[in-house]
């Protein structure tokens, strides 16, 4: 929790003794605190004031306590603001009716000073562990840019928009070259490093208003809502080139290098009615894979276009990538802990900066969504469903990176390609070690929850 004094409190009460006698204590106890004398003027004020808590008086003339609450609740960016009621006691009804509008937490009057403190500093805790979770459920934890799940969501959005106002919605995919070759031969830090530099220069190349997010491991994508193909190429460029001539500082065996990546992209564009997301993901990842296949750094168009200048510069792999070997089939070590079957505990921790409890949490969100995923994988697979296939197995893949199940990412991994490469006749043969790799992570996290309860 942050510092007393960081916190400011609302305090809304219309009889003026009570409220100054609660402002008397919040200072004393270090909160800043700002007052109001009724609903209305408490509403005003959370327009202008940023509050972090808001202690509501239950009764009072014109809007009432509990209206007031409704009308905070109501509110979307207020909703998350915690509510604490003052109310006499023995009003159950009122309480209970509180409790449905949202009310956080309720202390009766006459209150005991130091049990509403403590109460606030709960409501307080647990509104940061919300937003925490908020945040996490949305951002990728590494790079701080979306993740999938919030990246689709932000684009479909933009489409829907686009849709309305009939203009153009642009994506590329973007994927890191040899970059396993990073982590073989620098260790996986670094490997990480060179993600967050990554992420910070398609911060700085993109425009504030395009939607950056990571995919999956070292893929990510960007829409540009309202932009053409070509001036999505030239950006595209633009970043290409700028990893290409960023440096990263690497130690390595005592002495310091300077290490450059490049990256591979396939950028579409699309307009109309019949625009959507999958679409435009999977057809710029067709885009990136013939971006691979052409010799990697370098950016290919995909889609129907005319008369577009699709001339890309290839080649060229910084000094010290150069000096790595190229081998696509080099098999990564993979060491798993009994801690999790299958997760390899201290990359999952690492990618959550070591923090066990958030790990924990990961874990958990991990086997809420994807415990499942197996059988929703062979479903598809046996109904022919490609798109489905492929967004279960790429998400997956993306997800299983993330917490470290890297064995369940190199199952994904090869299915995935299979799947972009059309090469159905595989699915069955690849997915099988999927399945007995999937079915031993979850039992592993549920062993774990298990002796946790
Ligand atoms: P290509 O040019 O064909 O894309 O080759 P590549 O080596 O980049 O591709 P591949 O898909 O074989 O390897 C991706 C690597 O990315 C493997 C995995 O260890 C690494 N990776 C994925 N996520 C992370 C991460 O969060 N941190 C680090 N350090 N490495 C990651
Ligand atoms: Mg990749
Ligand atoms: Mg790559």
């Amino acid at each position: 929790m942050k510092d007393v004094n960081k916190y400011t409190i609302l305090a809304v009460d219309d009889a003026k003794d009570s409220l100054m006698l609660l402002e008397f204590d919040l200072i004393e106890a270090g909160y800043q605190v700002v007052t109001a004398d009724s609903g209305n003027a408490a509403l005003s004020l959370l327009q202008d004031v940023e509050v972090d808590l808001v202690l509501l008086d239950m009764y009072m003339p014109g809007i009432s306590g509990l209206s007031t609450l409704q009308e905070i609740k109501n509110q979307s960016n207020l909703a998350h603001t915690p509510v604490i009621m003052l109310s006499a006691s023995g009003d159950q009804e009122q309480i209970v009716a509180a409790l449905e509008f949202g009310e956080d937490d309720y202390v009766t009057k006459p209150y005991i000073s130091n049990v509403l403190l403590a109460r606030m500093r709960n409501s307080l805790r647990l509104m940061e562990k919300t937003q925490q979770l908020e945040k996490l459920a949305k951002t990728d934890s590494l790079t701080q840019v979306n993740n999938r799940g919030s990246f689709e969501d932000l684009v479909s959005k933009a489409i829907s928009q686009a849709k309305r106002t009939d203009q153009n919605v642009s994506l590329a995919m973007f994927d890191l070259d040899f970059f396993k070759n990073v982590n073989d031969t620098y260790g996986h830090e670094t490997g990480d490093k060179a993600l967050i530099d990554f992420a910070g220069i398609l911060i700085e190349t993109f425009r504030d208003y395009d939607i950056i997010g990571r995919i999956g491991g070292e893929e990510f994508a960007v829409c540009m809502p309202n932009t053409l193909i070509q001036d999505a190429f030239n950006a595209c460029e633009r970043c290409r080139e700028a990893l290409e001539s960023h440096n990263i500082n690497v130690d390595y065996e005592g002495s310091n290098h300077q290490l450059s990546l490049t990256v591979s992209i396939g950028v579409t564009s699309a307009r109309g009615h019949l625009m959507d997301f999958d679409d435009l993901l999977r057809i710029a990842d067709h885009g990136l894979y013939k971006a691979k296949k052409n010799g990697r750094n370098q950016s290919v168009i995909e889609g129907e276009f005319e008369n577009i200048n699709k001339n890309s510069t290839t080649e060229v792999v910084g000094e010290d990538v150069s000096n790595v070997s190229h081998s696509d089939d080099q098999a990564t070590e993979i060491v798993s802990d009994e801690k999790y079957p299958g997760i390899n505990y201290s990359v999952g921790l690492n990618n959550v900066l070591g923090d066990e409890d958030l790990f924990a949490e990961i874990l958990v969100m991990f086997y809420q969504d994807h415990g499942q995923d197996h059988l929703n994988i062979e479903q598809a697979i046996n109904e022919g469903a490609e798109q489905k296939i492929k967004h279960l197995v790429h998400t997956l893949k993306g997800v299983s990176c993330s917490v470290g199940a890297l064995e369940l990412f190199e199952c994904c991994k090869v299915l995935d390609i299979a799947v972009t490469e059309n090469n159905t006749e595989q699915y069955q043969d690849l997915f099988a070690p999927l399945k007995v790799e999937i079915v031993k992570v979850v039992s592993g996290i549920e062993l774990r929850l298990a002796d946790k309860l």
